[in-house]
C-alpha cells in the first residue's frame, strides 16, 4: 500500500512548500524508500504551457513532454527522480477529464458535483501517480482558504478515509514572522492558519515553521498547545544561505523521522546526507569566482530561468567556484555597446525565449562572444540567434529568425518545424519533450558528455533550416543531428542546444554542457587574470 504526504501551506505564499516537499522527497528515499513528488496547482490552466515566463516563471518539461509548474525542476533536482505527466495536477486538467465523461455519459444521467466527482477525480490521480511508490509526496499548490484550492483540500482530507489514516501525513507549512518593532516572532498568523485548515476538516501532524529567527522551546510549546501537535512535530526552517541546505536543517530538526513514525515505516538508520553537504559546502565556501552574462529576454522574473540558474550553479558546485550571474536584458545590448555591456563576463549564457522581441541583442552578444572567444552557451532560442549571427556575418546568408519575423525572407536559416507548419492552425503546440541525439566523435560536445548517444528535452516550433546545412558547415559551423547542436571547433567554447540541458541537471550531477561551460568559463577567467597581473 503506497503511502502520502500532504504539503499544504498557510499565511503567504512564497514559503518554499516546493522546496520543503523536495526535501522531504531527498530525506524519505535516502531511507531506501522508493518515492516520487507531485504537485497539485488549483489554477484553471490545463497545463503551465501557456503560461506567460513574466507571470509564473519558468516552465518546466518532463520526458514524456508535460509543461509543468517550476517546483517539478525542485523535486527532479532534490529527489533525482524523472516525473511525468502523471505528477502535475490543475483544476483545469480535472474539470476537462470530468466533463468529458458527463458528454459521453459516464455518470449515467447523475447530477455531476465538485463532492464527490471532482473530488474523486482528483484522488483516483492521486492513487495512479502512486502506483508502485512507498510514498509519494503531493504539494497543494496556493494558501489555505483560497477558493480554488478547496477541492483538493476536500480531497486529501477524504483521503485520509479512503487509504486509512495511518498511510498519510498532512505537513503544513507555515509563516512565524519577526516584528521588528516588537522585537519577537509571531505566532498568531499559524494559529489562524491552522484553525482554517481544521474548519475543512484536516488536523495537520506536522507544522514546518518558516522564520528569519531561531524559535525557542518556549515558543514550539505555545505553536503545539495551540496547533494540537506534540512539541517535536513544531518543526523550525529558517532562511538558508542556499536551497540546497534544507534537506539537512529539515533533518537537523527531526522531519524526517516523524514522518516515518507517523507513516509506521522503519526509522533507525540514519540517512547519509554527505553528498549534500558537500554540495553546501561547494556552494558557500568556493575559492575563486566567475561571472556569467545571463542575456535573456524576461531578466526581470526571478524565477523565469530557474533551471538555468540553477545548472550553472551545479557547474560551479562541480568545479568548486562560486558562479556570479548578472542578468543581462538583451535588448539594452540594441542601443548599448555589447562590447562594454559585457566586458565583465568570463562566459556568456543565451538563454531560450519566444517572440521577436530582444532577439538582435541576443545575436550582439552571440557575435561579441564568437569574435573574441569569449565562451558561449546557447540554448534553444539562445542557440537559434548563434545561427542566425553565424549565418549574417560570417556566411553572408539572409538571416532572418523565421519567415513570420521578416516576410521579405524566402528561406530563414531558422524556420517553422515542418509539423509545426500543419498544426499551425491550432495553435499551442510544439515538439515537446525527450528526444535522443547522436554525437559527432571528436567535438566538445561529445567529450562533455563523454558518449555519442544522448537524449534532451525540448520545447520549440521553430529549427535549423537544412537546406542551408552545407553552406553553413563549409564556412565552419559543426552540427550534430537534426541540428541538435552547433559548436565551433577552435573556439574557447562556442556551443548551442536546440534542447534545453538545464532541466536534467542535478546538483550532485551537473549537466554535461553546462560542466564543460563553467570550466571553459574559469579557464578564460584564469587567462584574462593572468593578463592582468603580468
Ligand atoms: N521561440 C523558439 C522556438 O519556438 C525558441 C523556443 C525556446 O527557446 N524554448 O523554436
Amino acid at each position: 500500500m503506497s503511502k502520502f504526504v500532504f504539503i499544504t501551506g498557510g499565511v503567504v505564499s512564497s514559503l518554499g512548500k516546493g522546496i520543503t516537499a523536495g526535501s522531504v522527497g531527498t530525506l524519505l528515499k535516502k531511507r531506501g524508500l522508493k518515492v516520487s513528488n507531485l504537485k497539485v496547482d488549483p489554477y484553471l490552466n490545463v497545463d503551465a504551457g501557456t503560461m506567460n515566463p513574466f507571470q509564473h516563471g519558468e516552465v518546466f518539461v518532463t520526458d514524456d513532454g508535460a509543461e509543468t509548474d517550476l517546483d517539478l525542476g525542485h523535486y527532479e533536482r532534490f529527489v533525482d527522480e524523472t516525473l511525468s505527466e502523471k505528477s502535475s495536477i490543475t483544476t483545469g486538467k480535472i474539470y476537462s477529464s470530468v466533463i468529458k465523461k458527463e458528454r459521453r455519459g459516464d455518470y449515467l444521467g447523475g447530477t455531476v458535483q465538485v463532492i464527490p466527482h471532482i473530488t474523486n477525480d482528483i484522488q483516483e490521480r492521486l492513487i495512479n501517480a502512486a502506483e508502485n511508490l512507498d510514498v509519494l509526496i503531493v504539494e497543494i499548490g496556493g494558501t489555505v482558504g483560497d477558493i480554488e484550492g478547496q477541492p483538493f483540500l476536500e480531497a486529501i482530507r477524504q483521503m485520509a478515509v479512503r487509504v486509512g489514516r495511518e498511510n498519510v501525513v498532512y505537513c503544513h507549512v507555515t509563516l512565524v514572522p519577526y516584528l521588528e518593532a516588537a522585537k519577537e516572532l509571531k505566532t498568531k498568523p499559524t494559529q489562524h492558519s491552522v484553525q482554517e485548515l481544521r474548519r475543512i476538516g484536516i488536523l495537520p501532524n506536522v507544522l514546518v515553521c518558516r522564520t528569519s529567527h531561531p524559535m525557542d522551546t518556549g515558543m514550539k510549546n505555545k505553536i503545539a498547545l495551540f496547533c494540537d501537535v506534540p512539541p517535536e512535530a513544531v518543526i523550525e526552517l529558517r532562511d538558508e544561505a542556499t536551497i540546497y541546505n534544507v534537506p539537512i536543517a529539515l533533518h537537523k530538526e527531526g522531519l524526517d523521522d516523524l514522518i516515518l513514525k507517523y507513516l509506521g515505516l522503519n526509522h533507525d538508520s540514519e540517512p547519509d546526507l554527505s553528498d549534500w553537504a558537500r554540495v553546501v559546502d561547494r556552494y558557500i565556501n568556493p575559492p575563486e569566482q566567475v561571472n556569467i552574462a545571463l542575456v535573456g529576454k524576461y531578466v526581470q522574473h526571478k524565477d523565469a530561468y530557474l533551471s538555468v540558474v540553477e545548472a550553472l550553479h551545479h557547474g560551479g558546485i562541480s568545479h568548486n567556484v562560486r558562479v556570479n550571474i548578472v542578468s543581462i536584458e538583451s535588448e539594452d545590448l540594441e542601443t548599448g555597446d555589447p562590447a562594454e555591456i559585457l566586458k565583465f563576463a568570463d562566459g556568456i549564457l543565451i538563454p531560450g525565449g519566444f517572440g521577436v522581441r530582444g532577439v538582435e541583442g541576443m545575436i550582439a552578444a552571440a557575435k561579441f562572444a564568437r569574435e573574441n572567444n569569449v565562451p558561449l552557451f546557447g540554448i534553444c532560442l539562445g542557440m537559434q540567434m548563434m545561427v542566425v549571427e553565424f549565418a549574417r556575418n560570417v556566411c553572408k546568408l539572409p538571416d532572418a529568425h523565421s519567415k513570420e519575423m521578416n516576410p521579405a525572407t524566402p528561406h530563414p536559416v531558422i524556420h517553422l518545424m515542418e509539423d509545426q507548419e500543419n498544426l499551425r492552425d491550432l495553435g499551442g503546440t510544439m515538439r515537446l519533450g525527450a528526444y535522443p541525439c547522436d554525437l559527432i566523435e571528436g567535438t566538445k560536445a561529445a567529450e562533455a558528455y563523454g558518449q555519442l548517444k544522448i537524449s534532451e528535452r525540448h520545447r520549440h516550433r521553430y529549427e535549423f533550416n537544412n537546406s542551408y546545412r552545407e553552406r553553413l558547415e563549409k564556412a565552419g559551423l559543426t552540427e550534430h543531428n537534426l541540428v541538435e547542436i552547433v559548436e565551433l571547433p577552435g573556439h574557447n567554447w562556442y556551443i548551442g542546444g536546440q534542447f534545453h540541458g538545464e532541466l536534467k541537471s542535478r546538483p550532485i550531477r551537473p549537466h554535461p554542457l553546462f560542466d564543460g561551460f563553467i570550466n571553459a568559463s574559469v579557464n578564460y577567467m584564469r587567462i584574462r587574470k593572468g593578463e592582468k597581473e603580468a
